[in-house]
Formats: C-alpha cells, structure tokens, sequence
C-alpha cells in the first residue's frame, strides 16, 4: 500500500507536485495550494492511501521536487 501526506498549510502553490503526478495534485483556483485529490484531512494534514503502485515513482517525484518538503511518500 502507499499512503501519500501532505501538510497543506505550508504549500507555496509552485505547481511541481502536479507537474510531476497529474494524477495525484490539482492547484486549487480558490487558494492557490495544490490538493490531493481524494484524500482525508486530519490535524491539517491531507492524507491518501492508495493500492495502485504503478503511481509510486510520480509520487516519490512529487515528493523529491516539493520545495516546501510537506509531500511524503510511504509503501507499507
Ligand atoms: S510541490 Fe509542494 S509547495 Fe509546490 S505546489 Fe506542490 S505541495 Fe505545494
């Protein structure tokens, strides 16, 4: 399983997390921040988990090119 976090809050909305994984990251028009898409909030953080692993490497890009260092990445 992969379960993806991103602490919300400190993003500077500079679009790399959906340069990289479209799929994963949409910028928000309301806010400027990216959103990951069907994820649950808790405590300000933004969590998904997800059984598709053929997304892990666009992901684990996300994460690499975040300059906020608020994306991360784990295979359970
Ligand atoms: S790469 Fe990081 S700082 Fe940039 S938009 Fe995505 S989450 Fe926000």
């Amino acid at each position: 399983m992969l379960i993806i976090t991103l602490q919300r809050a400190k993003c500077i909305g500079c679009n790399y997390c959906q340069e990289v994984a479209p799929e994963q990251y949409r910028m928000s028009k309301k806010d400027g921040k990216a959103v990951l898409l069907h994820a649950r909030e808790r405590s300000g953080f933004y969590t998904v988990k997800l059984h598709d692993m053929t997304v892990l490497e666009a992901n684990q890009k996300a994460e690499e090119a975040c300059p906020s260092k608020i994306i991360k990445v784990k295979v359970q």
